[in-house]
């Protein structure tokens, strides 16, 4: 069979390599390198700036962890935010919870959203639903305009360099708690203890100076750097390890349950020591 060997360097010296079948779309957008490739071991996968944001097997680890641990710790989320994410994969886990009334998704690049659609209908099916607003543009200025209005904000974004940069600074982190209500709370991907502990322990500082609940959890997704990916919320008022039993309603899910919910912060010694 034809295709060609895609490789995935996460270090200088360390990567993931994937059997692609064929491209089915790759482009340079005005934000970045979008590639959308048919794998043979994980379906369509969209790759940005050589990097693996989201494919059809595994992709339901991280949209279920970034939306379940906030949503079902905040006791009545009904406006929440995402801030990236134009894969529509968080948007789609948000749509599970009844209480949610309005899903605002701000993402700065159109054609992640049209290309979503396109390849990866399963992901971004539910960007269409009446309670989701899609808005294009950059969630740092959306942020910086917001104020008093989420109860929770989800910040799934690529890595910390071109758009995203500004999105894992003190400054984006105290303008998420300017645009929370009196009791929200926000979770954003901070990558992976393994290649990234610098990073995780800055945000994990930055949060914590802001927001009096700061915790980090971590989370499987085999295509990710590492594979283990880890996941920062900064809290007003509620603690995620403080969910009453009740709080939990039955949900489709393949990864995220309530005995996960506790145990995602459960964390090995080295990551553990990165929050201190
Ligand atoms: N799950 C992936 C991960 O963990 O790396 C992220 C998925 S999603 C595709 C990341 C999205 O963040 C991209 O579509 C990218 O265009 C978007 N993004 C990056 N910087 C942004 C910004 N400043 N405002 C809004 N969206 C941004």
């Amino acid at each position: 069979m034809s295709g060609f060997w895609f490789t995935e360097k996460q270090t200088e010296n360390f990567g993931i390599t994937i059997k692609v079948n064929k491209t089915l779309h790759t482009e340079q957008t005005e934000f970045q390198k979008l590639d959308m490739v048919e794998t043979e071991e994980w379906g369509n996968m969209l790759l940005l700036d050589g990097m693996v944001m989201t494919s059809q097997v595994d992709e339901f680890v991280y949209h279920e962890m970034v939306a379940h641990v906030p949503l079902f710790t905040h006791p009545n989320p009904e406006n929440v935010l995402v801030v990236g994410g134009g894969d529509g994969g968080v948007i789609r886990e948000v749509l599970k919870h009844p209480s949610v009334k309005k899903a605002t998704l701000v993402e700065i690049d159109g054609k992640v959203i049209e290309y979503s659609k396109k390849y990866l209908p399963e992901i971004a099916g539910d960007l269409e639903d009446a309670r989701v607003e899609v808005k294009v543009g950059d969630g740092f200025l959306h942020i910086a305009e917001s104020e008093n209005e989420y109860d929770v904000i989800m910040v799934d974004s690529t890595e910390p360099v071109g758009p995203a940069v500004n999105l894992f600074t003190k400054g984006f982190y105290a303008g998420i708690s300017k645009a929370l209500k009196e009791d929200g709370l926000f979770v954003a991907q901070s990558d992976n203890p393994w290649f990234t502990p610098d990073l995780i322990r800055n945000v994990q500082r930055d949060v914590s100076e802001i927001f009096p609940i700061t915790r980090l959890y971590i989370a499987n997704i085999p295509t990710y750097p590492s594979g283990m990916w880890s996941f920062t919320i900064g809290s007003k008022k509620h603690d995620p390890l403080e969910v009453a039993d009740e709080r939990f309603h039955e949900m489709e899910t393949k990864y995220y349950t309530k005995e996960l919910h506790k145990a995602a912060f459960a964390l090995p010694k080295f990551v553990k020591d990165l929050t201190k």
